[in-house]
């Protein structure tokens, strides 16, 4: 979609009881990120850095990373961006971090575990973010994605530290990240939910698979748990850290409810979807959205949980 087809949403995620709930978009580039601004997103909350380099064989160098970065953070002075290190590997191999001959590339060498294999690469690339951080008025995250242990949180932290930026997270989207999301976040100051990869992996269900879509969905009642599960470590004593999605359940309007009624913060998605989840979240309250998230987790199955909260949600129809 190009910037004069999406539509600007005034509502800024504000519910029927004035609750905010930021609403971020889903970027993989600069110009992805201006469009993302005319339609109204108050940030970045997902930058998937390696789509600013899928043709690439070799790693880009400091300017090349700087100029792509910076071009993100000029459309968002003030704003929040969330800039997720380089997830190579399964469904976005880059050949110069990835091996394409892995039997199993959803369980191999990628995102995060690419430091592993590859040393450096993540090092500079932070350098690089810091750098292109540093000339820009955007409130500049980082995040690691497939981290699976609080040790490669806390390797993660120190390294963005040693790279002097401020502000390290994780995505959580291994089910070992939110089973152990308490102690994970013990190490970083947020998470976000990557519902994508969360629920390929809770189901086993390889998210490319058509003949899968069915087991392939967030409203599985195994998700649901689990990301209830991450809340419930994010929110545990001594940690008070933000959680959002960032994941496709983001820009379901329905769930995007169920989702702030579970105690997300913040809603990350393409932003085709913000004017749509906007509207629907300015009807509902707090309260009722954790109605509907009870709802959503007593139901039997994904589709019993979506039909139970969409009739509760006439807005929709
Ligand atoms: C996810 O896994 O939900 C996610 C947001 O990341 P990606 O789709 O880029 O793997
Ligand atoms: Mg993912």
């Amino acid at each position: 979609a190009n910037a004069a087809t999406l539509a600007v949403f005034s509502g800024e995620g504000v519910m029927a009881d004035g609750h905010l709930v930021p609403l971020l978009a889903n970027v993989g580039g600069a110009a992805d990120a201006v469009k993302a601004a005319a339609a109204g997103a108050q940030g970045v909350g997902l930058l998937r850095t390696e789509f600013c380099f899928l043709d690439r064989d070799e790693e880009p160098t400091l300017d090349e990373q700087v100029t792509a970065y910076r071009g993100v953070f000029d459309a968002f002075p003030g704003k929040k961006v969330v800039v997720r290190t380089l997830d190579a590997g399964a469904d976005k191999p880059l050949p110069f971090l990835t091996d394409a001959s892995e039997p199993n590339p959803a369980l191999g060498v990628r995102g995060y575990r690419t430091d592993f294999t590859s040393p450096g690469v993540l090092k500079r690339q932070l350098a690089a973010v810091a750098t292109a951080a540093e000339g820009t008025e955007a409130d500049v995250w980082v995040m690691a994605p497939m981290i699976s242990t609080a040790e490669e949180a806390a390797d993660f932290a120190r390294m963005c530290g040693e790279a002097g930026l401020k502000n390290p997270g994780v995505m959580v989207e291994v089910p070992s990240a939110a089973l152990t999301a308490e102690t994970i976040l013990g190490e970083v100051n947020f998470a976000s939910l990557g519902t994508n990869d969360l629920t390929q992996y809770a189901m086993a269900a390889d998210r490319q698979l058509g003949p899968l879509a069915a087991l392939n969905t967030p409203w599985q009642p195994a998700v649901l748990r689990l990301i209830q599960l991450t809340v419930a470590g994010s929110v545990a004593e001594g940690n008070n850290k933000p959680v959002g999605v960032c994941g496709e359940a983001a820009a379901d309007p329905a769930l995007a409810v169920v989702l702030v009624g579970l105690g997300v913060n913040t809603l990350s998605m393409t932003a085709r979807a913000l004017a749509a989840v906007a509207a629907v979240l300015a009807k509902v309250t707090v309260e009722e959205a954790q109605r509907l998230a009870g709802i959503a987790l007593a139901a039997p199955s994904a589709l019993e949980a979506r039909a139970r909260v969409r009739a509760e949600l006439p807005i929709l129809d």
